[in-house]
């Protein structure tokens, strides 16, 4: 399949071609055309299946660049998700000359405020400062043609529905609408039912396949000992682009410290930090400029950099469907990667929790070089334990981890496979 079929005119394959796509993402595939056609969409699709060009691409070629109110109306949920979004709709509206804006909460008014006055075709907005900018006069949301709403199983999650409500009372009513969401849950459907009409729907979920592309595996630890393992397990690997997910933001706080005293260059982000903090450090990762970005989980979906190698979960998550956002952040299209995760005793249910929801045992990890793995004897479930000191360690350098046959891997039977 090539983008070439799917009903985009030149100036947007011209653009497809400047973000060095070569071939559509399933969503892609199948949203494209259904958007050009005009038709109300619902995709039941992850960050990390290139749904914002399944979504950003058609729009633009739908909507007519004009001064003026916005013709394209993007809804999302978080800061990051928006920038993430907007420096999409920028890369093809250099293309097609469309102008884009994006406007979020918790920095100044003026610069968005200037920017709906130089006019703006399409516009990416959180739900909070797209009202608030609304209600003061400053964006007039009449003349939307298409409306994206992103991640809506997020926003009502987040309590943002009522906003949206509002924001929807602010739109023609004869418009089209696209809805994207990771979840369909039946607050999702309800929504559907009371906002689309007659819409298509494209489901590449759940993503089966990119959590087979990732590399997994198990290091039970004690707690103390997470962060001589974490400094051991970066250097061992050779990692070279890690986001290590913490429990709470203080944790995040401290690892990325820890990090920085063992001359591994990190940064932190989370809900405490602020915008402009955030940016920086995101911005710093991307180019490169620090190894390792460590977050917590409200941000996680936010994080889409290219070339992640690794993802470490320094603690796991509550959640067990964060376990698959968190990993999903590493091999994206179509790459591998691997996945790290560390189990201190008290996380053991967490565990069984995660594992119940992928479907699949996450499997012990290689040992590494230079850490004494007395976690072993902390593994409530003897089907975990080490048979005993490995004979063969891991080579230096990223290695594969938990799929390969060999020394090391252990089944829930505790037999070496
Ligand atoms: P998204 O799901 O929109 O967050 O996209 C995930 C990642 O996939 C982003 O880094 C995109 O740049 C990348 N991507 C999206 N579409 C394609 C494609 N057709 N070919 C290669 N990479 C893509």
């Amino acid at each position: 399949m090539s983008f070439d079929n799917l009903g985009l005119d030149d100036r947007l394959l011209s653009a497809v071609r400047s973000m060095g796509y070569t071939a559509p993402t399933p969503i892609q595939e199948q949203a494209i055309p259904l958007v050009l056609a005009g038709r109300d969409v619902v995709g039941c699709a992850q960050t990390g299946t290139g749904k914002t060009a399944a979504f950003v691409l058609p729009t633009l070629q739908r909507i007519q660049s004009r001064p003026g109110a916005p013709r394209a109306l993007v809804v999302t949920p978080t800061r990051e998700l928006a920038l993430q979004i907007d420096e999409v709709a920028r890369t093809v509206s250099r293309t097609t000359r469309h102008r884009t804006a994006v406007v979020y909460g918790g920095v100044g008014y003026e610069p968005q405020r200037q920017a709906m006055k130089r006019g703006v075709d399409m516009l990416v907005a959180t739900p909070g400062r797209l009202l608030d900018l609304a209600g003061q006069g400053h964006v007039d949301l009449s003349r939307v043609e298409v409306l994206v709403l992103d991640e809506a199983d997020r926003m009502l999650d987040q309590g943002f529905w009522p906003d949206v409500r509002r924001i929807l009372a602010l739109l023609p009513s004869k418009r089209q609408n696209l809805l994207f969401s990771a979840t369909m849950t039946d607050e999702v459907l309800k929504v559907i039912g009371e906002t689309l009409t007659d819409p298509a729907h494209v489901d590449v979920s759940p993503p089966s396949r990119p959590i087979e592309a990732i590399e997994q595996a198990l290091y039970p630890v004690s707690g103390e000992q997470k962060n001589d393992l974490l400094v051991k397990m970066i250097n061992h690997h050779g990692c070279e682009r890690v986001l290590v997910f913490t429990r709470t933001k203080h944790r995040a706080d401290r690892v990325a410290r820890t990090l920085d005293r063992a001359g591994i260059r990190s940064a932190a982000i989370h809900g405490n930090r602020s915008q402009a903090q955030r940016v920086k450090a995101l911005d710093e990762f991307k180019r490169g400029r620090c190894r390792v970005l460590v977050a917590t989980d409200i941000v996680a979906r936010g994080i889409d950099v290219e070339g992640i190698s690794h993802v470490i979960n320094f603690d796991l998550p509550n959640v067990p469907e964060d376990y698959v956002h968190r990993i999903g952040r590493t091999a994206r299209a179509g790459k591998s990667g691997w996945a790290f995760t560390m189990m201190a005793p008290e996380e053991h249910d967490n565990l069984r929790d995660i594992e119940k929801t992928i479907g699949a045992i996450i499997e012990r990890g290689d040992d590494i070089t230079g850490f004494d793995y007395s976690g072993d004897r902390l593994v409530p479930d003897p089907a975990r334990t080490h048979a005993g000191p490995r004979k063969n360690p891991a080579p230096q350098g990223a290695r594969r981890q938990g799929r390969r046959g060999g020394s090391g891997r252990y089944n829930r039977s505790g037999a070496q496979r």
